[in-house]
């Protein structure tokens, strides 16, 4: 695997593949890898002739008192993981090659970055989409993909590349979650053991929600109420939305008529865990 740390040779390194026809897929990550992110890789190799990733902890998508001087971080053996997939690049910048002095251009999806987490997180969706944006511009996949797990990001970088115009095609993938449901995170290395128990609430959570919609009832606030009612019993976990919204657009709907998508944000002690479940009706 080679390592890259400078955009301009990385985009040489592109420009070669491309130029011999070669086609690139590429899985972003900010690193601490669990099956999730090589659920992507796997992926991502069968789909296309090279396979790029990258690691960087992304400063402009963490608000001020959030976790980014405590985020996980593990090079060597997320480079140990990577290798086995095999990825051929992996692109790990520093912060400051990322954004220089003087760097002063945003990328920002309105609508769709306003509710779930967007507003309990202000300016990280436009932290995403810049980082994201650049990425594109830095690594030129033809292919890059994205976990379900991050669904309100998911479909904000399609808004993104559709309204931009970037010739990259996104590839959704499922969320991988533990045996007992929990959905895998980065951010699960700092729950303790019994907050880790503690958050199964989530999963179960859109698990009643979704007996509900399976017992034939099409009134999202009904879902929503089920998921609550759930989460209520565990009184450790601060709930801080639930929502069951179009899974398209991110909208509300009256009724549930297409698919729709119940997501979930709690904390658990200081930190916060997010989950999801999209329901289609017949
Ligand atoms: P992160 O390192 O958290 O920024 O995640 C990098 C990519 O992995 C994003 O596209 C995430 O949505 C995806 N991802 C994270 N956790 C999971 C999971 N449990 N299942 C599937 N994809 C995931």
């Amino acid at each position: 695997m080679e390592i890259i740390a400078k955009p301009a040779d990385m985009q040489r390194w592109s420009e070669a593949a491309r130029s011999r026809g070669l086609t690139i897929a590429f899985v972003p990550t900010m690193g601490f890898l669990h099956e999730g992110h090589l659920s992507l890789m796997r992926e991502g190799r069968k789909r296309a002739s090279l396979l790029a990733s990258s690691l960087f902890v992304n400063p402009t998508q963490f608000g001020p008192n959030e976790d980014l001087s405590h985020y996980p971080r593990n090079f060597e053996g997320d480079c140990a993981m990577m290798r086995e997939v095999p990825v051929d690049v992996l692109f790990a910048p520093e912060p400051d090659v990322m954004y220089p002095r003087g760097s002063q251009t945003w990328v920002e999806v309105t609508e769709m970055t306003r509710g779930l987490c967007g507003a309990g997180r202000p300016g990280h969706f436009r932290g995403v989409t810049t980082v994201v944006a650049k990425l594109f511009n830095i690594v030129k996949p033809h292919i890059a993909l994205f976990g379900e797990k991050d669904y309100q990001q998911l479909r904000t970088i399609e808004r993104m590349v559709e309204d931009l115009n970037f010739d990259i095609e996104i590839v959704p993938m499922p969320t991988v979650r533990e045996p007992d449901g929990l959905a895998m995170s980065s951010r699960n290395a700092y729950l303790s053991h019994d907050q880790r128990e503690k958050a199964l609430a989530l999963s179960g959570a859109l698990q009643a929600a979704r007996t509900v919609f399976k017992a034939g009832v099409r009134d999202p606030q009904e879902l929503v109420r089920a998921a609550r009612r759930w989460l209520e019993n565990n009184p450790e976990v601060q709930v801080e939305y639930v929502e069951a919204i179009d899974a398209k657009t991110l909208e509300n709907v009256e009724r549930i008529e297409h698919p729709v998508v119940v997501a979930i944000a709690a904390r658990l002690g200081k930190t916060r865990l997010i989950d999801n479940m999209v329901l289609t009706p017949e």
